[in-house]
């Protein structure tokens, strides 16, 4: 048995299902999780003294590679100072100043401690803005275990097979309305009817929960339009994009300027943070300025703003986004590659530092049923061939790939050494 099992074992003794995060367990490509002892750079290396080239990232924050030393030594000197005290701190301001640099739609922003948070928060405050209760989402697309927003989610629900999870009530759910990603009649068909009820839509505005799929041109354009025609509030979801697609997220990226921002992962650096931002005239409705309800004990907690800070200060640095995508695209483009060699069909697509491919004689994938209509038994003897070879993807064919920052030439081509071999037994 190697340590992973027994560890996995006596995990699920205690935790459910043995993980604190169900995608974890492994349920979406079999075998037993890999359980790991440290990381480094590009690397994980695992109880049993294994070492992974890591294409999840800790599902996103550590743009910059693990244990990255500015983090760590900016972590230690403000765990000297104190690691929280429940009131305001500097750094505080310093974080919002700079997300607000990034990021020209946020005007005002709050911070919070996970991606879940910052989306729940940003839909009750666009309700309690409007006045109205509905909300758009799309299928396929996951914004965190948010009650409204769990009804056909992306994601470990996609994984597990339960995009429409129990214990949310029926009259909650009734509120969202989900559409297809990537179909603007069908939003201007639904706003036509009933616009006037909708407080929001929310949009991942590349989708990266059932694998990576951006948006087709005009859509996320459309869905600035028929939200200013209705008076509805636009909530771009970055908690993934943010920071990766580019520097500014993906609505710098693609020049459109949502009324609301969802912010996670990048911006925590690697420990937990979120964060929703945006306009200042809704901003401002928020408490303690207005009515609408929010709060958080460990909220702007200071080791969580240092590491966040040294991040986003990191990938400021002029060139950093596009050594990144370029790293990003020879990954793509050699899977691609290793693919063709082997006579596999194989489509691929990506976003910045994000990437995703499919089992598919498809060219290209833009929506939700032809992600489902993907080789998935293809997908997991991929995944447990390149986990053999040392190649840490995310278990899930509904997950997107990320890179890092500490990706070297070498790295890059061990990897594709691992894929060029791996194909060629599928
Ligand atoms: N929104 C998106 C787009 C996400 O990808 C995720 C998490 N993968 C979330 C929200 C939820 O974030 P968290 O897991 O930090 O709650």
């Amino acid at each position: 048995m190697t340590h992973s099992e027994t560890l996995f074992e006596q995990a699920q003794k205690y935790i459910p299902g043995g993980v604190n995060s169900p995608v974890r367990a492994f349920r979406g490509v079999g075998g037993t999780p890999v359980f790991f002892k440290h990381a480094e750079g590009a690397y994980l290396f695992d109880e049993d003294d294994r070492r992974y080239v890591d294409f999840i990232g800790s599902w996103g924050p550590m743009i910059l590679g693990h244990s990255d030393p500015r983090i760590k030594a900016a972590l230690h000197t403000q765990v000297d100072l104190g690691v929280g005290y429940g009131a305001p701190t500097a750094i505080e301001t310093e974080m919002a100043k700079k997300v607000c640099e990034l990021v020209p739609s946020i005007e005002l922003v709050r911070m919070v401690n996970s991606g879940t948070e910052a989306t729940m928060s940003a839909i009750r405050l666009a309700r309690g803005y409007t006045g109205r209760d509905k909300i758009v989402k799309f299928e396929g697309c996951y914004h965190g275990h948010v009650d409204s927003l769990l009804v056909k989610a992306g994601s470990g629900a996609l994984t597990l097979g339960v995009p429409n999870s129990p214990g949310i009530p029926a009259s909650l759910a009734e509120h969202t309305l989900t559409l297809t990603f990537n179909d603007i009649d069908e939003v201007r068909k639904t706003f036509a009817e009933m616009g006037d009820q909708i407080a929001a839509i929310i949009v991942e505005p590349v989708a990266g929960n059932m694998n990576c799929i951006p948006p087709v041109l005009g859509f996320l354009e459309g869905l600035r339009e028929v939200c200013d025609e209705h008076g509805s509030v636009l909530i771009f979801d970055e908690v993934m994009t943010g920071f990766r697609v580019s520097l500014g997220g993906a609505q710098g990226f693609y020049g459109i300027t949502p009324d609301l921002t969802a912010l996670g992962k990048v911006i925590g650096g690697g420990l937990p943070v979120g964060a929703f931002g945006g306009k200042r005239e809704i901003m401002e409705h928020i408490s303690p300025l207005g009515p609408v309800y929010q709060a958080g004990t460990l909220s702007g907690n200071p080791l969580a703003m240092t590491a966040g800070l040294t991040t986003l200060n990191a990938i400021s640095e002029p060139g950093f986004h596009d050594r990144l995508t370029e790293k990003t695209n020879r990954i793509r483009d050699g899977f691609k590659a290793a693919a063709d060699e082997a006579g596999i069909p194989l489509a691929v697509q990506s976003a910045g530092a994000m990437f995703g491919f499919f089992f598919t004689d498809e060219t290209s994938i833009t929506r939700f049923d032809q992600v489902m209509a993907c080789d998935i038994e293809r997908f997991k003897a991929f995944f447990q061939g390149m986990l053999k070879e040392g190649v840490y993807l995310a278990p899930s064919a509904f997950e997107a790939g990320f890179t890092t920052a500490a990706l070297s030439d070498d790295d890059i081509e061990f990897t594709l050494a691992a894929a060029r071999k791996v194909m060629k037994t599928l």
